[in-house]
This record gives C-alpha cells, structure tokens and sequence, in this order.
C-alpha cells in the first residue's frame, strides 16, 4: 500500500538525496518545496518573486504562500502516496497539511525526522555552495529551523508518527536506516 510521508530534519540533513532515493524505491511522488520554490524564481513567476526575498535572507515564506503551493501541486498530481521534504516546517504548516490532507480523505503514515548535529550541518552547507549557504544565511537558517521547525518532533510524536534516524556517516549508510524506518 502506498504511504504518505514528510522528511524532516535541519537544512543540510540530506532531505533531498535521501527523499529521492527513498520515493524512488517505494513509488512515492516526491514533492520537495525548496525545489518547487527555486523553480519558480528560476521561471520568475509572482509566487518566485514573493518568495526570493525571504530565501535570501534565509527566512521562511510565510505559511500561506508555501500551503497554496504545496496542496495544489497535490491536487495537480493526483498522487497516491508521497514523500514531503522541507515541508511542513512550521506547527501552522503541519496544522494545514492535516487539515488539508483530511479534507481529501488522507492522512499522513510517518514523519521521518534525519537527525544531524548543528555543527556537521554547518559543516556540510559551507562545501554545498548555494546561493543561500552563505554563513550568515546558514546562521540564520540554523536558528529558523530551531524557533519555528524544531517543535514538528513533539508535534508528530505526540501523534505517534515520529521515526527518528541518525543523519550522519555515509550516504548509503543513512539510507538503510531511513528505508529500515518506514
Ligand atoms: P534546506 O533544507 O537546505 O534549508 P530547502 O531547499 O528545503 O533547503 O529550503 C530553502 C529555502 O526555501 C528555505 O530557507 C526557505 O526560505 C524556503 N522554504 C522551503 N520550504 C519551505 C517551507 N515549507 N516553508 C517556508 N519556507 C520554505
């Protein structure tokens, strides 16, 4: 049976290598908002132009923006099941997410969270080289992510969908751990 699936974990963890492999192996649709919200800057759409001068700054675009995006390409897709990663990253995202996952008569199976410690993903991010890896974007991404995306872990445990695997070592390593998770 297909599963619905969100990836969470600091900016670095590896979502995007580890949420393509895993998608791949299991017929997930992978959905990576970071990827959707880079394609719409890159095409220059009003959404990508809203969205730019908070990735700059490494601050998150706001909740509403990132929900419309992130259902409708659900809703486009028609997927049946899917693997979310770098999204929800707030309580009031992962709130709509629900919501709007109810309203369709789905629901989430698992968050995945990859654990890394902030000095690994610090680390990482300063041999990545994006436009946004910047070390004072990464400080400030860092500190986001603690504020506002941190409390996912309670958010999902207390509805015990929380699987937590170790991020660090090796790629293929990770992967056995995630793929062993779910
Ligand atoms: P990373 O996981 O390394 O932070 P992403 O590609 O997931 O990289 O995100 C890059 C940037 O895109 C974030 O710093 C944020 O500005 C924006 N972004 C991505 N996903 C979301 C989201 N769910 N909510 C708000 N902003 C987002």
């Amino acid at each position: 049976m297909s599963k619905n699936l969100v990836l969470l974990g600091p900016p670095g963890a590896g979502k995007g290598t580890q949420a393509a492999r895993l998608s791949e192996d299991l017929g997930l649709f992978h959905l990576s908002t970071g990827d959707q919200l880079r394609e719409e800057r890159e095409a220059d759409t009003e959404l990508g132009r809203r969205a730019g001068a908070f990735i700059e700054l490494g601050e998150l675009v706001p909740d509403d923006i990132v929900v419309a995006m992130l259902l409708g390409r659900l809703d486009a897709e028609r997927v049946d099941g899917f693997l979310l990663d770098g999204f929800p990253r707030t309580v009031a995202q992962a709130e709509a997410l629900e919501a709007g996952l109810a309203a369709r008569g789905k629901e989430l199976d698992q968050a995945v969270l990859l654990e890394v410690p902030d000095e690994e993903v610090v680390k990482r991010l300063a041999n990545r080289g994006r436009q946004d890896d910047a070390p004072d974007v990464v400080r400030e991404r860092m500190r986001v992510y603690h504020e506002a995306t941190e409390p996912l872990v309670g958010f999902y445990a207390d509805r015990g969908l929380l699987a937590r695997v170790d991020g660090t070592g090796n790629p293929d390593a990770i992967y056995e751990r995630v793929r062993a998770s779910v």
